[in-house]
């Protein structure tokens, strides 16, 4: 690579879609891909120049997502909206430590950012993204924390937000939108729902909407989460990662950055086993895995106190279950009851007041070690992705 590209901020050479490859300009408003056929989940592409060493290449960088902004697609950085977000801490277990004989288990903890979970990493991608493109009012249907984190983002970037929100949510997560000035529209409904009515009203009044995978940086932000794994393992990543997942934006992301640094020649073409943790009330990635299918279908049976895993049929389905096929994954579903009790436990023994989906992960882990699919030996990382203090109303 050429030294000027080096100094560039950010790398970024345009969009493709990784169903039919069609490449679009990302100095535009994009959602979808264009083709009428495919409307795909677009995937960010960036000139990838070997022969940087990482530790030299992120020395002296803020301890937050940014620190990777060649390989993010903000191109001037005036347009950064950030609050802290990224960069959280890798912590083994702790008490529980006793209960893995054989394992070393670690928490990678997303509780800590700004708005309490991990979707500030995306969100906060997407608002600053829609900053440099001059968007002027966002809106999404949310389960409830990319709500709140569009609210406090948007306001920080002076962009109008709408949040939709099913009114089965507990309050503080209404409340932190209306705090940060979000416009909340309460729908008696699914996540499903509330989609189709952010899609009408932002259709009719021309607003952007960052419906998962529906726009292509959120997926940028949630990437960082493999650049940090990959760093905070020392370029060993884990045997398997356990990831709870709704719409899947996390997933496909560290999944996305394991390839991007591959090619960076930072980590090797070895993978982890991705794990789809999901709630047995909306399990159709779970079920369409244990089918062999490329696709999942709607499955919805109400409510679960994991608000976040409410996801009847996530947008990018078939590239959720590409990565658990190729990297030999898993997919199990947990009922609330036992995220519940893991909640209470997980506080006890571990002094983390983990978000349900987040507990989910270790009924996860206990069954699959319980199987034999767990291999003595194995590093495992389990991804809390939020505060459980959002959640106090849900848990008995
Ligand atoms: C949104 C959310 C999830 C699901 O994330 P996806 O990347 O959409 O699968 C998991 N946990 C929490 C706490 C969330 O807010
Ligand atoms: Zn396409």
């Amino acid at each position: 690579m050429s030294i000027s590209n080096s100094n560039k901020f950010s790398l970024l050479k345009h969009l493709r879609c990784p169903e039919c490859g069609l490449v679009h300009d990302a100095g535009q408003i994009n959602t979808v891909c264009n083709n009428e056929e495919c409307r795909s989940t677009l995937f960010a592409e960036y000139d990838l120049p070997q022969g940087l060493n990482p530790k030299d290449f992120l020395a002296h960088r803020p301890a937050n997502m940014w620190r990777y902004h060649e390989f993010l697609p903000v191109v001037d950085p005036a347009n950064i909206i950030t609050l802290g977000e990224g960069f959280t801490p890798l912590l083994p277990l702790a008490n529980l430590k006793h209960e893995v004989e054989g394992n070393e288990v670690f928490w990678k903890d997303e509780s800590g950012n700004p708005t309490g979970s991990f979707k500030a990493r995306g969100i906060g991608m997407a608002v600053s993204k829609a900053k440099e493109l001059g968007i002027g009012h966002i809106v999404t249907p949310t389960a409830g924390n990319a709500g709140g984190a569009l609210a406090a983002y948007c306001a920080r970037a002076g962009i109008k937000a709408s949040v939709y929100m099913p009114v089965l949510t507990p309050k503080v997560f209404k409340d932190e939108c209306r705090l940060y000035g979000a416009e909340l529209i309460e729908v008696d409904g699914n996540i499903a729902d509330c989609g189709k009515l952010a899609n009408d009203d932002a259709v009719q009044n021309g607003w952007f909407q960052v419906s998962t995978l529906k726009e292509p940086y959120r997926l940028e932000g949630k990437k960082t989460m493999g650049y940090e794994l990959a760093e905070q393992f020392n370029w060993q990543l884990p045997d398997v990662i356990f990831y709870p997942t709704g719409g899947g934006t996390g997933l496909i992301g560290i999944w996305k950055a394991f390839n991007e640094m591959q090619q960076l020649g930072w980590i090797g073409a070895e993978r982890p086993r991705m794990v789809a943790v999901q709630s047995v009330s909306c399990d159709g990635i779970v079920l369409a895995f244990n089918g062999g299918k490329s696709r999942s279908e709607f499955k919805d049976s109400g409510f679960t106190i994991a608000n976040g895993l409410r996801v009847p049929k996530p947008y990018a389905d078939k590239q959720i279950l590409k990565a658990l096929y190729e990297s030999n994954g898993n997919a199990i579903a947990i009922d609330d009851k036992e995220m519940n009790a893991a909640v209470k436990y997980i506080s006890a023994k571990e002094g983390m007041l983990i978000a349900p989906e987040g507990a989910a992960l270790w009924v996860a882990f206990k069954k699959l070690k319980s199987t034999g699919w767990i291999k003595p030996g194995e590093r495992v990382l389990l991804l809390n992705t939020g505060s459980g203090y959002k959640y106090l109303e849900n848990i008995v």
